[in-house]
């Protein structure tokens, strides 16, 4: 097996880069849908297991396609290393639980993925690691909250639903004079978009589930960061508590990684379109479009965004009535509450993703019964345009 190194751009490395053929020279990456691996003599398997030979032991800890998959990702990000794992949550959950212990504090914005908040607000008070939720957008709450004991921050922007876009090089900054690290979950930006370890994060998650995979076929995460941390205390977590990802999971997923730069500048485009084409319209208001100069934050969006990213949100006038005859209308656009397909797709947060939360919580976030999200796909933005202003019709 030979590996190259590619003094190469982006796009070609996201083609090329981690690439390890077999002696059979595939053009394809190879699936090593295996669990474990033999050795050729004892002396090599004592070796390999003092870490004294390199090679695979068990695909619990390591896994060639799962390797190539992990280097790529690193290449795109910027990261010294990535490990992979078998669904976003997976790779929130090692991120989080390796680096804290008992009497450990956590500062979190309060707009988070719901499984997220569960990970922070009920599992780890349970193992006596206690955490704070801000409004992410308000420096003073970050700056307040730390504690001498905070070790960690947390975040994603934008936020989901609501798009709203936080500072993360200034977070970064409020963390690290903490003596804290920062923790950026990076899904609603996507890769190419924003780039949380260059703005001053520590270790940037993702849900590859979601636009990473790209065509909604798979679950899988990756956590990105510097060796010292992989190679710590997360390196156990993960080869010992075996949240690891199945091998063709790991080669869907490279294989999504060729085509990101195509699709994430073809997803902004449309969500940048529709949200113009949402915002003329009379039964739409409040139109959350991080690229659009009337989205509260944009000129931050604008500093540290390549783009606008791929979702949009607003307001179906008439709560949620309105809202559920526009989703029922619709006929290109699928109701669902995952993103980051090639399917243009739109979920109803109150009453899905965020159903569990608490009324006033919900009002915290600025999610109501008018509110839905547009995740854009790959269709042609006209039929898009067409399929909203047919739904908007029958309100
Ligand atoms: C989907 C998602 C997750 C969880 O990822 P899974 O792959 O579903 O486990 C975490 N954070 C954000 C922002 C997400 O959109």
């Amino acid at each position: 097996m030979t590996e190259e190194t590619f003094p190469l751009s982006q796009d070609t490395l996201l083609v090329h880069g981690g690439t390890v053929r077999s002696q059979h020279g595939e053009t394809s990456e190879a699936i090593y849908m295996t669990s474990g691996f033999t050795y050729k003599s004892a002396e090599s398997a004592e070796a390999r297991f003092k870490g004294e030979e390199e090679g695979f032991v068990y695909s619990r800890y390591a896994n060639p396609t799962v390797a190539m998959f992990e280097k790529r990702m690193a290449l795109l990000e910027g990261a010294e290393g990535a490990r992979a794992t078998g669904s976003g949550m997976a790779a929130v959950a090692a991120a989080l639980i390796s680096q804290v212990k008992a009497g450990d504090h956590i500062v979190a914005a309060r707009a988070l993925f719901s499984s997220c908040r569960y990970i922070i607000e009920d599992l780890l008070p349970r193992f006596g690691v206690e955490s704070t939720l801000v409004d992410g957008c308000d420096l003073d709450q970050w700056r307040a909250a730390m504690r001498p004991n905070t070790v960690l921050t947390f975040l994603e922007s934008p936020t989901n639903p609501m798009l709203d876009v936080i500072d993360i090089e200034a977070v970064a900054d409020i963390t690290r004079k903490g003596g804290a690290r920062l923790v950026v979950d990076n899904v609603f930006a996507t890769p190419l978009v924003q780039r949380p370890l260059k703005l001053g994060a520590s270790i940037v998650v993702y849900s590859a589930t979601k636009h990473i995979d790209g065509q909604g076929r798979c679950l899988g995460g990756v956590i990105l960061s510097d060796q010292e941390t992989l190679d710590g205390a997360l390196k156990d977590y993960l080869r010992h508590t075996g949240p690891a990802i199945s091998p063709f999971n790991a080669w869907l997923l490279l294989k999504g990684l060729e085509t990101l730069p195509l699709r994430t500048e073809r997803h902004a485009a449309t969500a940048a379109a529709l949200a113009d084409h949402l915002a003329g319209h009379a039964k739409v208001s409040n139109v959350r479009y991080p690229g659009r100069s009337d989205h509260p934050q944009h000129a931050l969006a604008k500093k540290q965004m390549t783009n606008g990213g791929p979702m949009v949100a607003f307001d179906i006038n008439g709560g949620k009535t309105a809202a559920f005859t526009f989703l029922n209308a619709l006929q290109t656009i699928r109701i669902s509450n995952n993103l980051g397909d090639a399917k243009s797709l739109i979920t109803h947060p109150a009453t899905t993703t965020h159903q569990r939360m608490e009324e006033s919580e919900r009002e915290l976030l600025g999610i109501t019964g008018s509110t839905v999200r547009i995740s854009c796909g790959l269709e042609s933005v006209g039929d898009l345009v067409a399929d909203i202003d047919r739904a908007l019709a029958r309100v």
